[in-house]
């Protein structure tokens, strides 16, 4: 199944996303984070109790979580991005932590900030934690994933170059674009063989599956629980395929007016415009 949450009739709202409608959880139902770790037949009972309908046109989709209890990044995580970087793949998963003030939404833009010139794309899969676990086995990791979502994982590289802790690079305000919304571990499994794709204004630059990774959804979330209470609504993303901009010749970078695609397959598109810090509308991301 696919959960969304979005803005309807002026009210955040949460709800499965169907084949030609959504189907909206009514107020005082359960929470999206209440959802997680349902079966996949106890969340078809709550889609088919609902009795409030949109269509998915008529709502202004959300990231599924603004808050989540932990935000994890992987880096360097498919062999031939470490190769593009020059870098040496690492030996144990390289995990680093996201500012929850930099997510944004489908269809919100991507600000290139007044201190960089070196915005970066970065096509991920997110993995979304269901329930909270530590010491995870790699055969129960699966009980412990409510779904997938897509991020891009947008970094300044400038500012990561001369930083070299990553916090502020890549949690500039608005880097963290998620969504369309999550596809449950139901129809996804481990995914473990997905095609992940990347398009700058309709020219693809990343063509990756996440059958490359290096370290698997398995391996990671076993991995980090050795060391973290992974807690419901969790997100980890997982890392980028090859065809970043950095490693480009010449280098390429975000600049406004710019239209960013990531798609993944079992999941959908991600789409997000790219404008520059001074020219966005005050306020349009403080709000929700
Ligand atoms: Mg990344």
């Amino acid at each position: 199944m696919r959960i969304a949450r979005f803005e309807h009739e002026g009210a955040v709202r949460w709800g499965f996303v169907q084949a030609d409608h959504l189907s909206i959880v009514a107020p005082g139902g359960p929470t999206i984070l209440d959802a997680l770790p349902l079966s996949a037949d106890q969340l078809k009972r709550l889609a088919d109790d609902c009795t409030e309908r949109a269509s998915v046109d008529d709502v202004r989709l959300l990231a599924p979580f603004e808050a989540p209890p932990q935000f994890i990044g992987i880096g360097l995580n498919y062999r031939d991005h470490a190769e593009e970087a020059n870098m040496v793949p690492p030996e144990k998963p390289m995990s680093f932590g996201f500012l929850n003030s930099s997510i944004i939404g489908p269809g919100d833009p991507i600000e290139v900030p007044l201190i960089s010139e070196e915005i970066d794309w970065e096509a991920e899969l997110g993995v979304i934690i269901s329930k909270p676990g530590k010491n995870i086995s790699a055969e129960h990791v699966l009980d412990h994933v409510a779904g997938y979502v897509i991020i891009n994982d947008v970094s300044a590289r400038d500012i990561q170059d001369a930083d070299v802790q990553f916090t502020r690079s890549k949690s500039l305000d608005t880097f963290k674009p998620m969504g369309p919304w999550m596809t449950t571990v139901d129809e996804m499994g481990d995914a473990s063989d997905l095609d992940i794709s990347l398009w700058i204004d309709d020219v693809q630059k990343q063509a990756g599956n996440t059958s490359n990774l290096i370290f698997d959804v398995r391996h990671l979330v076993q991995f980090l629980s050795a060391s973290i209470t992974l807690q419901a609504g969790a997100v980890i993303s997982t890392g980028t395929p090859a065809g970043v901009g950095f490693s480009r010749t010449p280098p390429e970078f975000l600049t406004q007016g710019h239209q960013v695609r990531i798609e993944v397959e079992g999941i959908g598109s991600l789409i997000n415009p790219v404008t520059r810090e001074d020219d966005a509308t005050k306020g349009a991301h403080g709000t929700r």
